[in-house]
């Protein structure tokens, strides 16, 4: 008999990938060029070239060290090439005895939560979420507690979770540049946030994890600064991955990132390789660890999404749609015109336009817009998003 939460889980794609799935088959109905699809976040800048090269370089290595298994933790040069970075970026103790490598963000959360949590413990994420966070909170046995970010700024809301956290509270996960809103949290915010942590600890008597998740961590507009989580707060999981800051999410790569601040960083490090083993998630791919270790400083290219951002909000500014403008990441969190964001992205599908309404990240009343695609589309969809406008003002 299969276990029937996982069949839900199987049988029931997400919101984003069916509206995904819509659009590939409606694209082949009408034309690829007559569907605007803002449905997923697939980045739409190539890979540096610096990339192909160090893969191109690497194949011609003897394949047997090439393609065989790395220790469970990684290959100990790329850890160390990494924990290099991470210092000199930016300025924290950093060394490779505590970097997992891990298949991309998702796998460095599900093993983090793993990690420092045990079943029944709570886990507190922001609304609008990403939808995986609540799926791998509870495969880990938790509770997945959703606490509003505050409105109209989109930063953390300290106080609402102040409410939240309680004696069941294990882990915090914030995720900076966000995906769907594009908020990136200030200094300021986390400084409160760790002060706020910290107090808790004390009055719960217990440790409280802060998961940061940073896919989007190098994708930010208008030189923002995008405060690293661990010179904030001692106990954090920084979960990263390479999928969006170098387009390489098809190849599955990233790591976890146990913060050498924190007290008791080797046993925690060692409940991170644990939870690695127990959930099958061993020896990231090698050669792309290899490559990153070519191309870990390689600059992330934010122009085409820069330029993206500004053809979206000045199209839809002028037409009348209120949104909240994004400082990183490539997204665009869009006010829907009806209370039903459903409703609202089944009348856009009319006019072939894909947006991802919010409730898909635990909210009403939104609709995510992707940007991370071709320009023209950008360009082309405006006089559907007029129609669209039109069609509620009758
Ligand atoms: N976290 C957030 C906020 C994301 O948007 C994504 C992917 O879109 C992930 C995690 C998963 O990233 P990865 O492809 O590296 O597993």
């Amino acid at each position: 008999m299969v276990n029937e939460r996982m069949y839900g889980l199987g049988n029931e794609p997400s919101a984003i990938r069916e509206l995904f799935a819509y659009g590939l088959v409606r694209k082949a109905e009408i034309g690829a060029d007559n569907v605007f699809d803002f449905s997923i976040g697939n980045p739409s800048v190539p890979a540096p070239d610096a990339v192909k090269q160090a893969a191109l370089d690497l194949l011609d290595q003897p394949a047997v060290s090439l393609h065989g298994y790395s220790p469970a933790a990684g290959v100990p040069e790329v850890r160390a090439i990494i924990a290099e970075s991470i210092r000199r970026r930016f300025g924290v103790p950093a060394s490779a005895e505590h970097i997992y490598m891990t298949v991309g963000a998702a796998a460095s959360i599900a093993i983090s939560l793993s990690a420092v949590t045990q079943p029944g413990d709570e886990v507190v994420v922001i609304s609008p979420f990403f939808p995986e966070y609540k799926v791998w909170i509870e495969t880990a046995g938790c509770t997945c507690v959703e606490v509003p970010a505050h409105v109209p700024d989109f930063q953390l809301d300290i106080d609402a979770l102040a409410a939240a956290i309680g004696p069941k509270t294990s882990a915090v996960i914030i995720n900076t540049p966000n995906n769907p809103v594009g908020a990136v949290y200030s200094r300021a915010n986390l400084e409160a946030l760790a002060d706020l942590l910290a107090a808790k600890e004390v009055e719960l008597g217990r440790e409280l994890f802060l998961i940061s998740d940073e896919p989007y961590r190098e994708i930010v507009y208008e030189g923002i600064e995008v405060p690293y989580v661990p010179s904030v707060y001692a106990r954090t999981i920084v979960c990263y991955s390479y999928s969006k800051s170098l387009s390489l999410p098809g190849e599955r790569i990233g790591y976890v990132f146990v913060s050498d601040a924190m007290d008791d960083a080797d046993r925690v490090f060692a409940a991170v390789a644990g939870a690695g083993r127990a959930l099958g998630y061993i020896c990231a791919p090698v050669l792309f660890q290899r490559v990153i270790a070519a191309c870990v400083d390689e600059p992330s290219d934010v122009d085409a999404y820069a330029e993206n951002r500004a053809l979206l909000t000045e199209g839809l500014s002028a037409l009348g749609y209120e949104y909240v403008e994004p400082q990183g990441a490539f997204y665009l969190w869009v006010r829907a015109l009806e209370d039903d964001a459903q409703a609202f992205s089944d009348r856009a599908k009319k006019h072939e336009l894909l947006i991802v309404p919010s409730d898909s990240f635990g909210v009403g009343g939104w609709v995510r817009i992707s940007y991370c695609i071709a320009r023209e589309t950008i360009v082309n969809s405006m006089p559907a998003f007029k129609a669209l406008m039109e069609s509620y003002r009758g």
